[in-house]
């Protein structure tokens, strides 16, 4: 019951790409579980979430009551993090009981734009079919939200109010909205018995230095699951054949460790891959993310990651001499001529 454990089931950006260049890190857009003192926790809606469904269904097959307990919360509403919504099958059976929570990003209320998501003439059924569905909420500014304890299902409280009792044994959820994304995002921290990862999908630094406000969200987490859609050269335009992305709402592989680095981060994940990229080129940005962050891991579908708070926490990266030296040096060289060095 005190398990913690991370597993990704979508890991790229922007639109799904199934094709086998990219099978060993998967062509599935943002879906991340996170399975935390017997709570069910989903991250995003992205083409993974198919796949994710077929597992939770067949494990409610090994539980007494046959049911799917789950807590989706969505970091914002771009296509590759929603557009597994409509084939969350767990949702339809009224049996289940799935939570949904997500940013109110346009003034309207989060519960009025999901809903626009999957209803005629963009999906045959309407949210109000997922009967399974117990109910969609903002989740708030300034709020937390409480699960598990003797709660009978997620709480979302201000984050100033008094702790409840049994709240030290529970899973709390923080929030951050940043505008480093186009149309604006929410970050979460998941903290359960003294661990935390911090989920930011998608998101565009507007600074490498110093500390910002999500530094100090993500202060000393044991794990950062970062966006690190590019390459440097990539992202400023210098790859042949490709626009310049800056201001895309993306990083490149720096940036992503460059964050970690000022959070402090215990343990780095990359993830959200840009969908052009093949799987040697994935590769290769994991081999380059080791000159600023050592032991930064490559997600791939079907990845899990311990948490568990009965395990050693991992320790913290030591400083990298080549912390300063630019990436770009080496995305320019030809393809064929890189040297094989990280
Ligand atoms: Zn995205």
């Amino acid at each position: 019951m005190s398990t913690f454990q991370v597993t990704f089931w979508g890991v790229r950006g922007s639109r799904p790409t199934p094709d086998f260049s990219h099978f060993r890190y998967g062509g599935n857009t943002s879906c991340v579980e996170v399975q935390a003192g017997g709570q069910t926790i989903i991250l995003d809606a992205g083409s993974g979430l198919t796949e994710l469904s077929h597992s939770l269904t067949q494990r409610a097959r090994q539980t007494q009551d046959d049911a799917t307990r789950a807590t989706l919360l969505f970091s914002h509403l771009h296509h590759d993090h929603t557009q597994g919504l409509p084939f969350f099958f767990p949702a339809f059976n009224p049996h289940n009981r799935i939570h949904i929570f997500g940013p109110d990003l346009t003034g309207n209320g989060f519960p009025h734009d999901i809903n626009e998501i999957v209803m005629p003439p963009y999906f045959p059924l309407t949210l109000s079919d997922m009967r399974g569905v117990c109910g969609v909420q903002d989740f708030l500014l300034n709020h937390v939200l409480l699960l598990g304890g003797d709660l009978p299902g997620p709480l979302l409280r201000s984050a100033d109010a008094p702790d409840i009792p049994g709240q030290e044994a529970m899973v709390k959820v923080e929030g951050l909205f940043a505008q480093e994304h186009p149309n604006d995002i929410l970050y979460y921290r998941i903290s359960y018995r003294g661990r935390s990862l911090v989920y930011a999908s998608d998101r565009e630094p507007e600074t490498v230095r110093g500390i910002d406000a999500f530094s100090r969200f993500a202060h000393h987490t044991d794990l950062l699951i970062h966006d690190a859609q590019y390459t440097e050269a990539h992202y400023f335009g210098l790859q042949p054949g490709s626009p310049c992305t800056k201001g895309w709402g993306h990083s490149y592989t720096k940036l992503a460790c460059k964050a970690a680095t000022a959070a402090g981060a215990r343990q780095l994940v990359l993830t959200h891959y840009d969908p052009e990229y093949d799987d040697a080129t994935v590769d290769e940005i994991g081999r380059r993310a080791q000159n600023w962050y050592s032991g930064a891991q490559l997600a791939y579908e079907g990845m899990t990651i311990d948490l568990t708070p009965t395990q050693p926490p991992p320790q913290l990266p030591a400083p990298h001499p080549a912390d300063a030296e630019t990436d770009l040096d080496f995305w320019m060289q030809d393809s064929k001529t890189r040297p094989s060095r990280n």
